[in-house]
């Protein structure tokens, strides 16, 4: 059996995502991350799968009050990092500088923000430096027009998107992540294009991922080609290394000699606030409300917006544990013993297996994805988005447009 299959196999035996609201807080016995979402925008890009609504300013006002109240309830006290994504952070600074004031005292470790390139002003950026926020993720998606009105990017050209790389990588964060993404239908040149235009700038990182094709998107109904898209991740991994980049992760390459990471999605636990942000502790995976009306509700009643659940027993954690560990570039087997005990039989035969056909080298006591491992890991990853990211946050949506709408209507 390959390792593609033993996986997919073991995923669809072992995983059951319940439907549970108002469950208690989640214990955290161990360091985590803390996520905020802020689900504002002022337009809705026809690929974006993300929770948001449209920013109202009213609405807007109450929604730190709301974060810090679910805290709270959470009880969890301290983090080693802070993110916050969206949305559209950047959009509302008032509203960001409330939300950061709330909870920075609580975090010892990076200060992290996703930056939408048209707020990317002088101002603004002063403004974001003053918070404390150290590490920056400019959501570029692409340096062309005719790809960014693919893409349905409406407060952004081209120009934007050069003018607002150069005055984020001088700004003097500690650390600058571009994110960038690729449609493999419009072939390999156009993003490594992107990637070079990127990579004249010199920000400290930079993120390219495949375009994912999510239920309720423009792009439904079409399908990935993992082939193809292997085919141009192949072609930036050698333009980046001929630029002094390497890959970091799976889909990040980073300027040699960095040790920093932006790595949002793959910290090893984490606490989420707000609309749909999700939450890991090492045993349970859990996803809140997509809907504000639905996510105040909640909070002023005192219950926790939790409305997806995924309980997991040793082997369910490790194997996710593990997944986003190699996602990350490495798993270290001391840490996954130290966290979860001896693996489970069948993970450590999955970990066997990957490593005796070559996905998967040892490095003393950590194991390293070969090329031959990123490959299959790119396509996990989309098996995993489709399977069961996509699954829930479909429902969610369909649920959240069931109730009143809070807020401006698009
Ligand atoms: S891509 Fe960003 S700005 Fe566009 S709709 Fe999604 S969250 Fe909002």
């Amino acid at each position: 059996m390959s390792v593609f299959a033993f996986l997919m196999d073991l995923a669809r035996k072992e995983f059951k995502i319940d439907s549970l609201s108002g469950r208690g807080r989640m214990d955290f016995d161990r360091p985590a991350g803390l996520y905020i979402h802020i689900p504002f925008c002022s337009e809705r890009c026809d690929f974006c799968p993300y929770n948001k609504v449209r920013y109202d300013p009213e609405v807007a006002a109450i929604y730190p009050q709301a974060l810090e109240r679910e805290l709270e309830l959470q009880g969890v006290k301290s983090f080693n990092s802070l993110y916050i994504g969206g949305g559209t952070p950047t959009l509302d600074m008032d509203l960001l500088e409330n939300v950061i004031n709330r909870f920075s005292n609580s975090v010892d470790g990076e200060l992290a923000l996703e930056v939408h390139p048209a707020d990317a002003t002088a101002e603004k950026l002063e403004r974001i430096k003053r918070t404390g926020i150290d590490f920056v993720s400019l959501g570029i998606q692409s340096f062309d027009d005719h790809t960014l009105r693919k893409m349905g990017r409406k407060r952004q050209n081209a120009t934007l998107s050069r003018e607002a790389i150069e005055r984020v990588v001088l700004a003097g964060f500690g650390f600058v992540d571009v994110d960038l993404i690729f449609d493999f239908e419009l072939g390999s040149e156009s993003t490594a294009r992107d990637l070079e235009i990127a990579m004249d700038y010199g920000p400290h990182q930079i993120s390219v991922y495949p375009m994912m094709r999510f239920t309720g998107t423009a792009l439904a109904g079409t399908k990935n080609d993992p082939e193809r898209e292997l085919q141009v991740l192949e072609i930036l991994e050698e333009r980046a290394r001929n630029r002094g980049y390497s890959r970091d992760t799976l889909w990040t390459f980073k300027k040699h000699g960095e040790s920093k990471r932006y790595s949002s999605v793959s910290r090893e636990f984490f606490l989420g606030l707000g609309t749909s942000a999700s939450s890991f502790n090492g045993r349970q995976f859990t996803t809140n409300t997509f809907s504000l009306d639905e996510y105040y509700h909640y909070i002023d009643r005192g219950r926790i917006p939790v409305r997806r659940v995924i309980e997991m027993n040793i082997l369910q954690a490790s194997l996710y544990y593990s997944f986003w560990a190699l996602y990350g570039g490495e798993l270290d087997l001391e840490r996954l013993r130290s966290l979860f005990g001896e693996p489970d039989r069948r993970l450590s035969e999955l970990l066997e297996l990957a490593r005796k056909t070559g996905y998967l080298r040892q490095e003393s006591e950590k194991l390293v994805p070969t090329k031959k491992g990123y490959r299959e890991l790119h396509k996990i990853e989309e098996w995993l988005t489709y399977n069961f990211i996509d699954v829930i946050w479909t429902e969610l949506r369909e649920e959240a447009a069931k109730r009143p709408h809070t807020g401006s209507a698009w």
